[in-house]
């Protein structure tokens, strides 16, 4: 029995949740929902490892959950797969983590990445939701929604990934601010402008999502299944 209640996000990093539904988590979470955020690496371990590599995933830990407490995130649970390196690991393992955590959870909504990013965590963290999510009877999940991450999503080129074309939305109007603030915490993630990964570029993105569907801010998603 899935909680209606319930919504999971499986990230492959702490920071893409808040870069790529932060809005929609902080608006599900004033509706009531329960959000659970499932991390599959600790984002860091592709930048070297000794004592600066534990200091950065220290770092990158503490930001992950003071923007989930600024979210209003319920719970994030943090896996331990090598950042950057998940097309190394078994798709399997991946596989049970997710299993894992839609046990635990049992969530009727569950948000991940769009399978044509060029960040290849991305893209495995994808391949294993499809899996974890095949929608045999008794399954909890009945919607799920693929967001996109700036840097990643719009960088792989046409012909080389499924092109993102967003065709479910999130009025985040009331919530941009939640986004942003959150997305604070991870100052060490932004990069100045021009990057996609600017707070300018981010707050440009939500404002024409928003335009798209005629509201101040949005974001956008691809519905990979909804279950009525
Ligand atoms: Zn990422």
């Amino acid at each position: 029995m899935s909680s209606k209640q319930s919504v999971l996000i499986v990230a492959a990093h702490p920071d893409d949740d808040v870069l790529g539904c932060g809005g929609t988590i902080a608006k599900l979470g004033k509706q009531g929902f329960a959000v659970h955020v499932a991390f599959m690496t600790d984002g860091v371990g592709a930048r070297g490892r000794g004592k600066a590599a534990a200091a950065d995933a220290k770092k990158r830990r503490e930001a992950a959950q003071k923007a989930c407490r600024i979210l209003g995130i319920k719970s994030a649970s943090y896996g331990s797969f090598a950042d950057n390196r998940m097309d190394s690991v078994d798709l399997l393992d991946v596989v049970k983590t997710v299993e894992n955590a839609i046990a635990r959870y049992q969530p009727a909504m569950l948000l991940t990445h769009h399978a044509g990013d060029l960040n290849v965590d991305h893209r495995v963290v994808h391949e294993a939701v499809l899996t974890a999510c095949r929608p045999q009877k008794g399954h909890p999940v009945r919607t799920l929604l693929f967001f996109e991450v700036p840097s990643s999503t719009e960088w792989m080129t046409p012909g080389s990934g499924p092109a993102f074309a967003p065709n479910y939305f999130v009025d985040i109007s009331s919530t941009i601010e939640t986004k942003m603030a959150a997305l604070a915490a991870y100052k060490a993630e932004l990069r100045p402008w021009p990057h996609p990964r600017s707070h300018e570029a981010i707050t440009h993105l939500a404002k024409w999502r928003g335009a798209t569907i005629g509201a101040d801010a949005a974001e956008a998603f691809i519905l990979g299944r909804a279950i009525a």
